[in-house]
């Protein structure tokens, strides 16, 4: 995946505030998960947008429930623990622009 700003900016959490969302334009958008109170650091979870990720081998979020190993959707897609509410349409999501997914 080439990132561009933001998500280049955007770090990695297992507890994001964030999540992905595919938009008409081939690329994401980020939602906000819950209420994001300045400074809090806008954070999404890397293994919903990414298949294979070398971004964040070890994670260090430091939330209760880190994975501590971030190595992409290929690898997490049958953990029963991990229940992304966003995940990129080409990992099997539907979170289309304008769909069902808009809460
Ligand atoms: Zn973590």
């Amino acid at each position: 995946m080439d990132l561009t700003s933001p998500a280049r900016d955007i770090n990695h959490s297992c507890n994001p505030n964030t999540g992905i969302r595919d938009n008409d334009r081939g690329g994401f958008d980020f939602i906000a998960l819950r209420e994001i109170v300045p400074p809090e650091e806008i954070t999404w979870d890397y293994e919903t947008s990414e298949y294979v990720s070398i971004a964040v081998p070890r994670c260090l979020c430091g939330e209760a429930n880190c994975r501590s190993v971030i190595r992409g959707f290929k690898y997490r897609r049958h953990d029963k623990h991990w229940q992304p509410t966003h995940l990129a349409r080409y990992l099997g999501g539907n979170q289309l622009p304008g769909g069902s997914d808009d809460r």
